[in-house]
């Protein structure tokens, strides 16, 4: 007997797998997806491993065999069960990552009469209860709906529970079977050639339609001898123009025979003028259908065929019948590619420093000795890291092996996707979110076939069936998207790719312009090999130009001491006015969207930070303290600045539409453009707010992250930064590094066309490290300052860092669990003697209320969380992060 491991889609199933038998007639692998019994349920499986002994005595056999073909690959499944332990989420859960889109299903519910029950029990029954226990019994197992359906009643819910309460019904829930399966068309195709199809078409389409000539015809012809024509009109109900039609074309002739006119047939063409003047009603349409196929140059579907001739699908079947056509039933595609047509573009002349990190990745891929398999490719926006990556590509697929180029949501744009697609003509497959089910499955379908050598997509991407895997590549790898934040499994699609390229064997390459301060941080050590471009490709190519752009700090405490209280500093203003003279465009960018709620002073620029931890201090308004998201230590807000005295001790907070408002106010002559996620959620997408700046239909752009990236727009020369502080001062502790990002980005960005650009930073704090390095886009020295601050405190990278967050809707009963995770987790440490782990917390999550569920947070900071993390139970209310991105 052969025994497989399954993950069960069950969430009681949590991180265990269960063990089932399989029937000696099933073809089943690893990766393959089943139906197993669970309780009294049938439940999707993964199955996870095969044994020939089972560790438990007593097994259920699988009950069905999903697809013949495993869904996951061996890679995959070992991926998935990396994701379970990694970020503790279940095994199936981990495992449906790279299931075929829309496997997920519904829960139907099915019910069945039980028999052999007592009389007595069927006696006592009402008349509703009666009659839908009996047409149970007669129907056998049945879909809930199944049965509203077929006995429209009001009360049939509430008689099936009193049944099932009686004990007279079972009621048993399945999942539904798949929802997306492969489309199929019915394509028709002229089985006759092309020159006998014209002929054909043009002789049915000839054929006049005259009934009544054929009625009388076929009665003439019938009766074999002259007829009266009296009566051969009234047999035809015909009239004297119909007599002299036929006459005219020499098919009946006139004849007195005695007194009376007779007609009769006189022609041999009459049986086959017959057949056209009766118009058999599909001649005409016959005779479309063949000339529509003869024209067209595709395959046309059924449906296709028949709209446009007129012929109902009856007459094509006939058609088929008789030999003139065939009907062929093919899969359909749906290809999201195919309304765009690339023409291959040849590679550039690689620069010096290309050509340098391109041999060594090359080096690696093909497999020399020695060589290393992570590459940190470290250039700024123009440095010609997209190159390397085409580079890269062509070389796995020479040597015929597959890629999957990741890059953030925001960046799959279809100038992105034409880069690569333009490349590689026909090979390359976009998982897009955009993208309808539909798409995705055939989508999937096509790569797991093996179809395209490049798949191009953003995180999820990573999980796509891509055989032969050689190359992964990670662009922008610093992005805050590759974690999946919003449902679990709450992976980082950067170190799931790592894994699975160390499980295939594939090379990585990690690129961006201000790497993950993490990822630096390894490849310095010697972990990934570190590659770096400094220069931009024009530089090189086109001597200066173009150049970075200018970037200037301004210093708000100076703007409120001469007395302006707008948001826009003097300078920021004249730079915006003479932009708008020049009929030029701006980006005004706000680093965070929403409010902030950290204390500074607006006249030295002091912000309220924890004595413990350096974090910022988060103004809680209903509980009227700041306290720290890390330790829970609490003060009043204060009334004067702690360092200067100044009573301007301000809650800082301005969001998308506030700058909005103020930018009409201050420049009622430009024409103003929003682009913040509010925006985009409704009626405009990402590329439309694009295309309609790009048009120059607005002057000036308002909007958060989004605006920092992917942006080339040639007339934009000026971008101000409306207050860099709202993102520095988020209590995180990786809140100027993303500060860093953001800034350096926005400043890689104005001035890409032929004019210079301008950069201003508006800011309280005009000497922090981070806008100082930002600026001057200066990665090293941020990273030089940085790293110390992440020792000094021990964060990530010389710490990991979990966080458990538990949400329930009573405020105390949510402090109290909060209390216990805390408490139990030290007790953990404790006994296993980690002295270097802490736990910090409970305290309250910065997002302290959300869908009326109150919720705590509990930090586990430790070179292994997962030590202390995978030794305790975590029930039902909490999430865990490991690794978190942001504020739990
Ligand atoms: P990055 O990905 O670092 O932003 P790109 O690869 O997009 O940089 O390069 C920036 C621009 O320079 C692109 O327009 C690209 O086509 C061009 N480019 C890159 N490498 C070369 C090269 N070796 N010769 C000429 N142009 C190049
Ligand atoms: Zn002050
Ligand atoms: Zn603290």
């Amino acid at each position: 007997m052969k025994y497989a491991q399954i993950a069960v889609n069950a969430p009681t199933a949590w991180p265990r797998s269960f063990t089932y038998a399989i029937p000696s007639n099933f073809h089943v692998f690893i990766g393959s997806a089943v139906w197993v019994p669970f309780g009294k349920r049938l439940l999707q499986g993964i199955v996870l491993n095969l044994t020939d002994q089972s560790p438990v005595e007593e097994t259920k056999p699988i009950a069905e065999v999903i697809d013949s073909h495993p869904f996951l690959s061996e890679a995959q499944v070992e991926l998935a069960g990396w994701i379970s332990r990694h970020y503790l989420s279940p095994l199936f859960e981990s495992a449906a990552l790279m299931l075929p889109p829309g496997f997920e299903r519904r829960v139907l519910t099915f019910i069945e009469a039980l028999p052999n029950t007592s009389a007595e029990a069927i006696d006592v029954l009402t008349p509703m209860q009666k009659k839908i226990y009996d047409f149970l019994l007669t129907s056998g197992r049945l879909d809930v709906r199944e049965l509203k359906k077929q006995v429209p009643q009001k009360q049939i819910e509430i008689t099936v529970n009193q049944l099932t309460r009686k004990g007279l019904i079972l009621k048993t829930t399945e999942l539904e079977r798949a929802r997306i399966s492969p489309k199929f068309k019915d394509y028709v195709t002229l089985s006759i050639d092309s020159q006998k199809a014209y002929e054909e078409a043009s002789r049915l389409l000839a054929a006049r339609k005259a009934p009544k000539q054929a009625d009388l015809l076929k009665f003439l012809m019938e009766a074999g001898e002259p007829v009266p024509i009296a009566r051969a009109k009234q047999n035809a109900k015909c009239s004297d123009g119909v007599i002299k039609a036929l006459v005219d074309d020499g098919l009946i002739q006139k004849a007195k025979i005695g007194k009376t006119t007779t007609l009769k047939v006189i022609s041999e063409r009459a049986s086959e003028a017959l057949n056209n003047l009766r118009g058999e009603k599909g001649d005409k349409q016959w005779g479309e259908v063949l000339l529509l196929l003869n024209k067209s140059t595709k395959p046309l579907t059924t449906s296709e065929v028949r709209a446009k001739s007129g012929a109902p699908l009856t007459v094509i079947q006939e058609m088929e019948e008789k030999g003139w056509v065939s009907i062929e039933h093919i899969r359909l595609t749906r290809d999201p590619l195919t309304h765009r047509t690339f023409s291959a573009a040849s590679p550039p002349k690689l620069t010096p420093d290309q050509e340098s990190a391109w041999s060594q990745i090359s080096r690696s891929l093909q497999k020399e000795p020695g060589a290393p398999s992570v590459f940190l490719l470290h250039g700024i926006t123009g440095s010609g890291k997209t190159e390397i990556y085409l580079r890269a590509l062509e070389q796995t697929i020479a040597l015929g092996k597959k890629a999957i180029v990741l890059v953030p949501e925001i960046a799959l744009t279809p100038q992105t996707v034409d880069r690569f697609a333009s490349r590689f003509p026909d090979r390359v497959a976009v998982i897009h979110s955009k993208l309808s089910p539909g798409e995705q499955f055939d989508e999937w379908q096509r790569i797991r076939e093996g179809e395209f050598d490049v798949v191009i997509g953003s995180r999820s991407a990573l999980f796509v069936p891509q055989p032969d895997l050689g190359l992964i590549v990670i662009d922008e790898e610093h992005e805050w998207t590759y974690k999946q934040h919003d449902k679990t499994p709450l992976y980082h699609a950067r170190d799931a790719a790592l894994k699975l390229a160390e499980l295939v064997g594939a090379v990585v390459i990690l690129g961006s312009a201000t790497p993950d301060l993490e990822s630096y941080h390894r490849a310095k050590k010697g972990d990934y090999r570190l590659l770096e471009l400094p220069n931009r490709v024009g530089e090189f190519h086109k001597g200066a130009f173009p150049s970075l752009p200018q970037v200037e700090i301004i210093d708000l405490r100076q703007e409120l001491k001469s007395r302006n209280r707008s948001i826009f500093s003097r300078k920021l203003t004249r730079a915006i006015n003479s932009a708008l003279d020049l009929h030029e465009q701006v980006i005004l960018f706000l680093n965070r969207r929403g409010t902030a709620s950290f204390v500074q002073c607006r006249d030295c620029g002091h912000v309220m930070r924890c004595r413990r931890c350096e974090i910022t201090l988060t103004h809680h308004e209903s509980e009227n303290s700041l306290i720290c998201h890390q330790c829970n230590y609490r003060i009043p807000p204060p009334t004067t600045c702690p360092e200067c005295w100044s009573r301007r001790i301000k809650f800082l907070g301005i969001g998308t539409q506030k700058v909005e408002e103020e930018t009409a106010k201050a420049f009622p002559r430009a024409r103003l453009l929003r682009w913040d996620r509010d925006v985009t959620q409704g009626k405009y997408s990402h590329e439309e707010i694009l295309k309609k700046f790009q048009d120059h239909q607005a002057d000036i752009l308002i909007g958060t992250q989004m605006v920092a990236k992917g942006l080339d727009i040639p007339l934009v020369t000026l971008v101000g930064v409306v207050n860099a502080d709202v993102s520095l001062h988020l209590p995180h502790f990786s809140a100027g590094e993303r500060t860093f990002q953001l800034l350096s980005q926005v400043a890689g960005r104005a001035g890409r066309g032929r004019r210079a650009g301008q950069v201003i930073i508006q800011t309280y704090s005009p000497g922090h490290y981070a806008i100082l390095a930002a600026a001057r886009q200066d990665y090293n020295a941020f990273y030089e300052q940085e790293i110390i601050f992440r020792q000094q405190y021990g964060n990530p990278p010389f710490n990991r860092l979990a966080s458990l967050v538990y949400a329930h809707t009573n405020a105390k009963r949510c402090q109290e669990e909060a209390e216990k995770m805390a408490n139990s987790l030290r007790e953990e440490r404790d006994s296993q003697g980690l002295a270097n782990a802490a736990i910090l917390g409970p305290v309250p999550a910065y997002i302290q209320r959300l869908r009326g569920r109150y919720r705590w947070q509990v930090m586990v900071r430790s070179p292994d969380p997962l030590a202390i993390l995978s030794r305790i139970t975590i029930g039902q209310g909490w999430t865990a992060d490991i690794d978190p991105a942001g504020m739990g």
